[in-house]
């Protein structure tokens, strides 16, 4: 048997480059490959209520924008089945026995939920339905079975709740489920893209962030206004490379091909500069100029987004058949969840219907305790 995919996105904004480069180049690739037997994508629309619960509308109008952005970066629907998660009410029934094997404490020493928490601005009110929300991950990775889940490094902890839950559940009632393993991409740059603000993450809900969709103009204006090294004052000073963003998106997205466009003489034929270290080198030394390395960023950027932005252009005139790919796919992926729902609870032991020994012990119990009472009615 092949591998068993599973990944999916909050629909809580457009998708960014920190999604590109974390999880939707990997799942292309995958999908790709042909090495596998299943993809499921899930845009975790249930999910994104559960911080959003004041404001649906937004849930839901993004459900299209991440659906666009998939199609559009080359995911394609008749390899990889993309669904929306509230259509797949098995996923709650499974979170809710699973919530039995996950305690408090450990929810609360979840890195990314505490720091999602700040993020959020929740305080003490965080409401009950976010902090069990990695349990409800457990039941969206589970329920399709799936042994790989490609994501960024933020996802760590999650991918480690679920393989926990699934130990605990097959020690308990018998193995069931299968246990799931975290793939991340090889490159150290694109498993936690930093924003353009320099915070550690690119992230919809902090707005640090250059989408997929975004119009030629508007990259260039983000870029040109991204955080560098704060330190790098004049053009000679020497430049810090390490964790300054310009340089990460340049490790993330920048491939030769760009140094032999950009940075060709046109007299001589020769490159300004060979490759990426070269670049780095100049600018820690000193003597390269923040505008210099934007302008590059700006055109490596615009070069990776403009085929996706083509794309994305040509889907948003069949909006009406991108919703008919989302619920093919949920109904696609609500028959394998709720095959796994039916084994999850036959291991548990809550399958009514089919546990005819229990129907049988229950009329057999009765039957001799009527015949008892019969008896000692009679010998009185
Ligand atoms: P939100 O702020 O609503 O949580 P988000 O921007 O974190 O949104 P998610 O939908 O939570 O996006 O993440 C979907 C997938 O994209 C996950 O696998 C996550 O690891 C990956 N991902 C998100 N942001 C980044 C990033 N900056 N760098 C690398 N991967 C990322
Ligand atoms: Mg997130």
């Amino acid at each position: 048997m092949g591998h068993i995919i599973l990944t999916g996105d909050r629909p809580t904004g457009r998708l960014h480059l920190g999604h590109l480069v974390g999880s939707i180049s990997q799942r292309v690739e995958l999908q790709n490959s042909g090495e596998y037997e299943q993809i499921f994508i899930e845009i975790a629309d249930a999910q994104a209520t559960t911080d959003n619960s004041g404001n649906i509308q937004k849930v839901k109008d993004n459900v299209i924008e991440v659906a666009l952005d998939y199609l559009s970066c080359g995911i394609d629907p008749s390899k990889s089945t993309i669904f929306l998660q509230s259509e797949v009410p098995e996923l709650s029934d499974l979170t809710f026995y699973y919530m039995n094997l996950v305690t408090l404490a450990r929810l609360q020493r979840n890195p990314t939920v505490k720091q999602e928490i700040v993020y959020r601005g929740f305080e003490s009110s965080i409401p009950v339905g976010f902090m069990t929300y990695p349990i409800s991950q457990a039941a969206d990775i589970t329920a399709f079975n799936a042994d790989i889940v490609p994501v960024g490094d933020d996802q760590l902890p999650m991918i480690e709740q679920t393989r926990e839950i699934v130990r605990t559940f097959n020690r308990l009632y018998g193995e069931t489920l299968v246990l799931p393993q975290a793939v991340l991409p090889k490159n150290e740059s694109c498993q936690r893209l930093p924003g353009t603000d320099g915070q550690a993450k690119m992230s919809k809900s902090i707005g640090n962030c250059i989408y997929l969709a975004d119009s030629p103009e508007e990259v260039t204006r983000k870029v040109m206004s991204m955080y560098t090294d704060p330190n790098h004052l004049k053009v000679d000073d020497p430049g810090k490379t390490e964790g300054n963003p310009v340089f990460v998106y340049l490790d993330a997205f920048c491939k030769q091909k760009h140094f032999e466009q950009y940075f060709k003489n046109s007299q001589t034929g020769e490159l300004e500069y060979n490759d990426l270290d070269e670049l780095k080198a100049h600018y820690e030394r000193g003597g390269l100029g923040d505008m210099k390395i934007k302008k590059f960023l700006n055109y490596v950027l615009q070069d990776t987004l403009t085929p996706i932005r083509a794309k994305r252009r040509e889907l948003e005139n069949h909006i009406s058949e991108v919703y008919q790919i989302l619920f093919n796919g949920s109904d696609k992926a609500r028959k394998v969840a709720s095959e796994t729902l039916a084994r999850v609870k036959q291991a548990i032991g809550l399958n009514y219907r089919t546990d005819f020994e229990l129907i049988n012990s229950q009329v057999e119990k009765y039957n001799e305790l009527h015949e008892m009472s019969e008896k000692k009615t009679k010998s009185r």
